[in-house]
């Protein structure tokens, strides 16, 4: 099972792919996630990295195609995994095509505001890397499962939300197109609760694998 999320900053598709991956005991294969992590470990690629990020701009597609070629030859994604923020643009997406076959792209379809609303309230545990809106958690500073001290993500400001969305636009949204004229592109519209949402991803997946 080789799967993508795609959609823009905020739409929730860390939150339905660490799901989807527990459930199917697949790996979340998640560039963003992986940036930060070069960033704390103070790599060369996270000092590289972190001046785009910070500034909501796209990292090179050299820097991530590198880190990406390396992930999936792993043996634990052998049997399949789930991209999230991977590909971000019409070359990553084509070396991606040379590396191996997606079976399905689900692409959840969010409004501007919605978005906006979601990633300032975001937090996300130093830790154990779970995330939240700041309206779930009762401690703010504390995370519920592992107690780590729980973050804003320096990307996550209203200034730099608007840049990611427009580099979103820009670069990324042509991957609809790019997976449609495949034929493996699903629509999954925003709308309901993470619950609500999850179902409507398994419900596409079952027309997909015809059991899992
Ligand atoms: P995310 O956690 O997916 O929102 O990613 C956070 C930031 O990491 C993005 O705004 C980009 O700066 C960078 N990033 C993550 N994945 C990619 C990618 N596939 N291509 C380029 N930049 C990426």
């Amino acid at each position: 099972m080789n799967l993508m999320f795609l959609g823009p900053p905020g739409a929730g598709k860390g939150t339905q792919a660490v799901r989807l991956a527990e459930q199917f005991n697949i790996p979340h294969i998640s560039t963003g996630d992986m940036l930060r992590q070069e960033i704390k470990n103070g790599t060369e690629l996270g000092i590289k990295a972190k001046s785009y990020i910070s500034e909501g701009k796209l990292v090179p597609d050299d820097v991530i195609i590198g880190m990406i070629k390396e992930r999936i030859a792993k043996p634990d994604a052998s049997k399949g995994f789930i991209l999230d923020g991977f590909p971000r643009t019409r070359e990553q997406a084509q070396v991606l095509e040379g590396l191996t076959r997606l079976d399905a792209v689900i692409n959840i379809d969010s409004r501007d505001e919605q978005i906006i609303k979601r990633i300032c309230g975001r937090r996300v545990c130093s830790e154990c890397g779970a995330v939240y809106q700041e309206s779930q958690l009762e401690d703010k500073n504390s995370c519920p499962k592992c107690q780590g001290r729980v973050y804003i993500r320096e990307d996550d400001n209203e200034e730099t939300i608007r840049k990611r969305l427009s580099e979103y636009k820009k670069k990324t949204m042509p991957l609809i197109d790019f997976y449609t004229e495949r034929g493996i592109l699903h629509n999954i519209p925003d709308n309901g609760t993470i619950d609500d949402i999850t179902q409507n991803i398994l419900a596409v997946l079952h027309t997909i694998y015809d059991s899992y």
